[in-house]
């Protein structure tokens, strides 16, 4: 899995495309060797750095978030691009965020797709919804003074709308911020999936970028986000006709 991650960021370098990559842990043999995984990961953000990319690092099921952020950490103090995605439904959620903000991180946040039990996540959706507004509004916040990438993984345009407003009070407009092009926050969204809004959104100057799972696996790939989450069929159902 790393040297086909790193045949595609060497890929990305010659063809010089706008993309990054995002990955699972999990993936990389996190269960099974955790120092190794972390060589796996440095090894992808040194490439990703050399080819003017960016290593995501996606946030699997609760049981791999501590893992997970120490891995982060371990990787960012090396490099600066680099950034995790953190999950609004779960408890800890807010405190994590706060542990992150001093490295001035670049963060996705996105609601959360795992089956996760009460005590660990929210179970309701309006406080999963409200727990990510205030979650968005502490990173926007950061990433006004230029000291985060704020990165919302959602296809909620009633969130995102209330985003952007909240950006502009912070004066955190898109093409603005410390990161680049890519100004103070972005939008992330599922391929497929709202394609007429992502447009939209990039036709008002939002910065949208577009996550994609490829290769042979990726329909077994597809059927497990589905079983993980089965509200996800709606979704596709939705979407589909
Ligand atoms: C770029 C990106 C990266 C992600 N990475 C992770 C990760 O690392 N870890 C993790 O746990 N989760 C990840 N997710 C999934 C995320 O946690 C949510 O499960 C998913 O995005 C659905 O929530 P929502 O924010 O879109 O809002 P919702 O409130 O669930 O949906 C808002 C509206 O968007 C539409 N919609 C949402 N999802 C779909 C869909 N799949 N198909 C069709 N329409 C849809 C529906 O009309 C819905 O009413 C990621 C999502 C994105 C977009």
């Amino acid at each position: 899995v790393r040297d086909h991650y790193l045949r595609v960021l060497e890929e990305i370098r010659q063809r010089q495309l706008p993309t990054e990559i995002s990955v699972k842990l999990t993936h990389l043999g996190l269960d099974l060797n955790p120092k190794a995984c972390l060589q796996d990961l440095l090894a992808l953000a040194a490439r990703a750095a050399a080819a003017g990319s960016f290593l995501w690092i996606d946030m699997e099921e609760s049981r791999y978030v501590d893992t997970t952020l120490e891995l982060f950490q371990a990787v960012r103090a090396a490099h600066t691009g680099v950034g995790v995605c953190l999950q609004a439904y779960l408890r800890r959620t807010p405190a994590d965020l706060e542990a992150l903000l001093p490295l001035a991180p670049a963060i996705r946040l996105v609601k959360g797709a795992y089956n996760e039990p009460p005590d660990v996540a929210l179970p309701k959706k309006r406080d999963v919804d409200a727990a990510y507004a205030v979650l968005a509004g502490r990173l926007l916040q950061r990433a006004a003074q230029g000291e985060a990438r704020a990165v919302f993984g959602t296809h909620d345009l009633h969130l995102i709308a209330r985003l952007r407003e909240r950006a502009l009070g912070l004066g955190a407009a898109p093409g603005g911020g410390a990161w680049g092009a890519w100004g103070a926050y972005e939008i992330h969204m599922l391929y497929g999936i709202r394609a007429a809004e992502q447009r939209a959104l990039q036709n008002e100057g939002v910065p949208v970028r577009v996550l994609i799972s490829y290769g042979t696996h990726w329909f077994p790939w597809y059927m497990r986000r589905l079983a993980e989450r089965p509200a996800n069929v709606w979704f596709v159902v939705r979407n589909l006709f």
